[in-house]
Formats: structure tokens, sequence, C-alpha cells
């Protein structure tokens, strides 16, 4: 028996990264999976692969979220559970962050977010589940990522609110904060063809061997767990939380 039987789940920017692992591990769990992205070759490829259903979804769009739900809808007639995954990340000083970058940001993390609460609640069974994507730096300031982070931040705010609103109908809201992980949101040379992933990922590991206490850059499938936890009936009391998956980095500074 899979951890999400016969429940249908959004993923939102599965085509790669973390969505795509948690898409896998999802359908792997018996969940009939909405693979949900602006990539459409790789989303699709994707689904075809596991077994789910591609829908375009630029996740900044109501339109895009109308047709997203009536498509899950169409295609297995409920909706049980949202991931909340898509998201980008720009580097920049705050007084030299353009506001079209900020807003860009704004659009994709946080409007993004609101927007497929807002699009799928109203649409979801009784007992469903939302888990929304912040990050570590959802709880702390991290320079020259000012803009991801005020995103991230309100993320949380969102969960915590739609997480008393829905409660009612035992709606579960919860968010996860990744630290580090291996994706090619932090790691870009994974979309480099010619690199080679298992060296990228070495390179990671020696970048964050000084900084995470447990030595390490962390992995997508490590965070699809996390989100299989929030999406199962094996967090069946817990919602409106934060949970953070960094191997430590939030935990403090190590003077020896
Ligand atoms: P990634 O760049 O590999 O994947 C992001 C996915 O989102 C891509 O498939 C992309 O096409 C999709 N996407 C981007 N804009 C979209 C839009 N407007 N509509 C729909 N899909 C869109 O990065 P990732 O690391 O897998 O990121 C997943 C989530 O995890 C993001 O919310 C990110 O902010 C968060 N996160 C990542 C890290 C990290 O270190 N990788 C850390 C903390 C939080």
């Amino acid at each position: 028996m899979g951890k999400l039987d016969g429940r249908v789940v959004i993923v939102t920017g599965a085509a790669r990264g973390q969505g795509e692992q948690e898409a896998r591990l999802f359908r792997a769990e018996g969940a009939q999976v909405i693979v949900a992205d602006v990539l459409d070759d790789q989303g699709e490829a994707l689904a075809k692969e596991i077994g789910a259903a591609y829908v375009h979804l630029d996740v900044g769009t109501e339109e895009g979220w109308r047709q997203a739900v009536a498509a899950t809808k169409r295609a297995y007639g409920r909706i049980d559970g949202l991931v909340n995954n898509a998201g980008i990340l720009r580097f920049n000083a705050l007084v030299d962050t353009p506001l079209d970058e900020f807003m860009q940001v704004v659009q994709v993390n946080q409007v993004g977010c609101f927007l497929g609460m807002k699009a799928v609640a109203p649409e979801m069974t009784d007992g469903g589940t939302i888990v929304n994507t912040a990050s570590y730096t959802a709880l702390t300031g991290m320079a020259a990522v000012g803009t991801y982070a005020a995103t991230k931040h309100a993320i949380l705010g969102l969960t915590r609110v739609a997480a008393l609103e829905l409660a009612g109908r035992r709606i579960r809201v919860n968010a996860i904060c990744p630290g580090a992980i291996d994706t090619p949101m932090s790691n870009p040379a994974r979309l480099d063809p010619d690199a080679d992933p298992e060296e990228t990922g070495r390179a990671l590991d020696d970048l964050y061997r000084r900084l995470v206490p447990l030595g390490r850059v962390g992995r997508p499938e490590e965070v699809a767990q996390l989100a299989l936890f929030l999406t199962s009936g094996d967090s069946s009391y817990i919602t409106g939380q934060p949970f953070v998956i960094d191997g430590g980095w939030l935990a403090g500074v190590s003077i020896i």
C-alpha cells in the first residue's frame, strides 16, 4: 500500500529539481500526480515516464490556475493535494535591485503561492493538504537574495493564515524551508549537458562542508520525503507550521 493511494495531487514547478522528485515519489506512493510547469518538454517527458498528467501552468496567472484546476478535475474528478513548489531566484543587493526584477520574483514565488491556494482550496476535498515551498531564507536573512527572502517570508505568513482559515474543512497547510539543495536553482551547472553531475555535486558539497553542520548540500529526494510526510496521513495533526530541512544550517554557527 502506498502512502498516497487514491489521492490526486498537483505539484507545481515539477519539470525538474525538487518538484520532479516530489512528483516521482508521490506517484510511487500511489497518488495520481499532475505535473505543472512552464517547461513543457521536460514536464511532458516526466509525466509520460511516471504515468502522470502534465499541464502547462504559469503559477503567477489566475487564468493558468483556472485551466490547471479544470484539467485536473476533468482527468481525475477531484483534488486532494497541492504542492506549491515553483519558484525563481535572482541575485542582487537590495539597493541595486530593479523594481521589475523585484516584481518578477514576487509574481512567481509569492503571488504564485497565493493564487495556487486561492484556486485550488475551494475545489479541494475536505481533509486535503497544501504544502508551500518556502526556504531557509524565510526564517533568516541572506545577503544578495533580498527579493527572494522577502517572498519566502511572505509564504510563511500565507501558510499560517491559510491553515487557520481552512482548518474547518480539515485542510492542512504547511511550509517546507529547504537550505541548500542540489538542483539547477542552486547549482546551475546541472543544466550544462557537458558537466559531470557527480563532479558538480561534489563541488557544491565542498562549498557547504564549511557552512552546514551535516557537511554537505541537501538532495532534492530528501526534500521530497518531507513533502510526502506533510501530504500523507503521517502528519495528520500538523498544520500551519514551517519545516526546516537544511542539514543544521539554521541551528547556529560553530566557533571551533
Ligand atoms: P529549479 O529551478 O530546479 O526548479 C524550479 C521549477 O519551477 C522549474 O521546473 C521551473 O521551470 C519552475 N517554474 C519557474 N517559474 C515558474 C512559473 N512561473 N510557473 C510554473 N513553474 C515555474 O529549483 P528547485 O531548487 O527545484 O526549486 C523548487 C522550490 O524550492 C522553489 O520554490 C525554490 O525557491 C525552493 N528552494 C530551493 C532551494 C535550493 O537550494 N535549491 C532552497 C530553498 C528553497
